[in-house]
C-alpha cells in the first residue's frame, strides 16, 4: 500500500483539488492512504483567530468569516449546492463558534488546538467528497482516533504501541473497501480531546501511519520539484538531489530544512520506508528519494536559512562562573517552556543560546529566567547552518552581514547573523 501526503499549497484552490484527483487516479488500483494539510494558509488564519480569540479582540468574527468565505468560495467551485458536502463543512465550522461563544480555557496551547485543528476536519472533508464525486470511493477518516498523543498540546507526542494498535485494528479493512483520506498534523488525547504535532507536523502523520502499516513508500506531494540544497524563496541556482540518504535528510531537518517535517523521517527509516518528494503539478518526474543507501556527492552546499531567531545571553547575578547548576536551572526552564535550542556557546560568565520566536513561550522563559539571572537578549536574526560548506560558500554567505555568534564542525557550519 502506498501512502500520500497533500500539503496545504497543493490544495489552496478548487485547481489544486481537481490536479490533487488527477494525479490520485494515476495511482489507481494500489491501496492508498491519503494524508491532507490544511487548505493554503488556513492554519494561519486559525493561529491568528486563536490569538484574537485569547486577546478579547473584536476582529475575532471577522477572520473567522474570512475563514469560512474561503473554503465555501472553493467548494462551490467544485460541487453542486445538494452536495452534502456544504453541511459537513458547515457543521465543522460550528466548532469553532461553540468555542470562541465561551470564555478562554486556561491554557494557550489547547485552546489552540482546538480552533487550528479545523483547518485539516475541512479540508479532508472536501477532498474526500471530490474524490467520491469523481469516481474514486474514499471514505473520511477521523485520524484522532488513531493517532494517540499524551496532552502536550500543540507538540503531541505519539503513543506508539496504542497508535500502533489502532491503526493495525482498522486500516487494512478500509484500504481494501478504497481509499482512506485522513488528517495531517492531528492527533487525540486518552479524554478525546485534540492535539496537534507540531507545525508542519502532516508529515510526520504520513509517516506514522506508513511504519504501522509496512507501506511501500510514502510521496510527500509538494510545490517544488524535489529537495534542494536551499530554499529558492531566499538563495539562487538551487539544485535538486536526485536522492538523498534518510541521515542526511534528518540533518537537514533538525536545523531547519522546512521541506519536511523533522520527526518524519525516524519513523521511515527504522521500518526501511523511502519518502519520495515529487511535485504535484509533475507526478511522473521522479522528484527526490529518501531511502538506506545513498552515494552522496554534494556538488553544492545544503544551506538551511531560520529566520525569526532570538539570540539570548545569559549570566549568573553575582557574576559567578557559569556552572553545570546554573546550566540545570537553565535547561529546565527551556524544556519546561517548550523552547527548543537551535544553537548555543557557554563561556566563563555566560551562556548564549539561540532560539525560534514564539511570543508566548519567549515571554514566559524571560520571566522564569531574570529571577535567577541576568538576562540580554537580541531578536529578528536569522540563523544559517552550511552542511559540506566550501570556503567560497561561506565567504558568499556572510558578505555584508553582522555575525553575532559562529559555530563549526566537520560537515556543518552554523552563523546567527543581522
Ligand atoms: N496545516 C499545518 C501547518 O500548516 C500542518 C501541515 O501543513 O503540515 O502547519
Ligand atoms: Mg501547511
Amino acid at each position: 500500500m502506498l501512502v500520500f501526503k497533500f500539503g496545504g499549497a497543493s490544495v489552496k484552490d478548487a485547481e489544486g483539488i481537481i490536479n490533487l484527483v488527477k494525479v490520485v487516479k494515476k495511482f489507481e488500483g494500489n491501496q492508498l492512504l491519503i494524508v491532507i494539510s490544511a487548505m493554503g494558509k488556513t492554519t494561519n488564519a486559525l493561529e491568528k483567530l486563536t490569538r484574537a480569540y485569547i486577546n478579547g479582540d473584536d476582529d475575532v468574527h471577522a477572520v473567522f468569516e474570512e475563514i469560512k468565505k474561503y473554503h465555501f468560495g472553493i467548494i462551490t467551485q467544485l460541487f453542486e449546492p445538494s452536495n452534502p458536502v456544504f453541511d459537513e463543512v458547515a457543521n465543522t465550522f460550528v466548532e469553532i463558534d461553540w468555542i470562541i461563544e465561551d470564555e478562554p480555557h486556561d491554557s494557550y496551547d489547547f485552546t489552540y488546538d482546538q480552533i487550528v485543528s479545523i483547518g485539516e476536519l475541512v479540508s479532508t472533508r472536501i477532498v474526500s467528497a471530490y474524490l467520491n464525486k469523481e469516481g474514486l470511493k474514499s471514505q473520511w477518516l477521523d485520524v484522532r482516533g488513531y493517532i494517540h498523543t499524551d496532552n502536550t498540546y500543540r507538540e503531541g507526542i505519539v503513543q506508539w504501541d496504542k497508535t500502533r494498535a489502532a491503526i493495525n485494528r482498522d486500516i487494512p479493512g478500509f484500504l481494501q473497501k478504497g481509499i482512506v483520506v485522513t488528517q495531517g498534523f492531528l492527533g487525540g488525547t486518552s479524554e478525546n480531546f485534540t492535539t496537534t504535532l507540531g507545525r508542519e507536523g502532516s508529515d510526520y502523520t504520513a509517516s506514522i501511519f506508513a511504519a504501522c502499516l509496512g507501506a511501500e513508500s510514502v510521496t510527500t506531494w509538494k510545490d517544488v520539484p524535489g529537495i534542494l540544497n536551499a530554499d529558492p524563496k531566499f538563495f539562487e541556482d538551487t539544485v535538486k538531489f536526485d536522492e538523498l540518504s534518510y541521515s542526511e535528510a534528518i540533518e537537514m531537518t533538525y536545523y531547519g530544512a522546512s521541506v519536511i517535517h523533522p520527526k518524519t523521517i525516524k519513523p521511515l527509516q527504522n521500518a526501511h520506508i523511502p519518502l519520495l518528494v515529487k511535485p504535484f503539478t509533475d507526478p511522473g518526474a521522479p522528484g527526490t528519494v529518501i531511502k538506506d543507501e545513498v552515494i552522496n556527492k554534494f556538488l553544492k552546499p545544503v544551506i538551511i536559512l531560520k529566520q525569526n531567531q532570538v539570540l539570548m545571553s545569559v549570566s549568573a547575578k553575582d557574576y559567578s562562573f557559569i556552572s553545570e547548576n546554573h546550566l540545570s536551572t537553565i535547561f529546565g526552564l527551556f524544556a519546561q517552556n517548550q523552547v527548543k535550542v537551535n544553537m548555543m556557546q557557554t563561556s566563563a560568565l555566560s551562556f548564549t543560546v539561540c532560539f525560534d520566536f514564539y511570543e508566548e513561550r519567549f515571554k514566559k522563559l524571560l520571566l522564569g529566567l531574570s529571577a535567577g539571572f541576568n538576562v540580554k537578549y537580541n531578536e529578528s536574526l536569522s540563523l544559517i547552518t552550511v552542511r559540506h560548506h566550501t570556503k567560497a560558500s561561506l565567504n558568499e554567505l556572510t558578505a555584508g552581514k553582522t555575525i553575532l555568534l559562529e559555530q563549526q564542525s566537520r560537515n556543518t557550519v552554523q552563523f546567527v547573523v543581522k
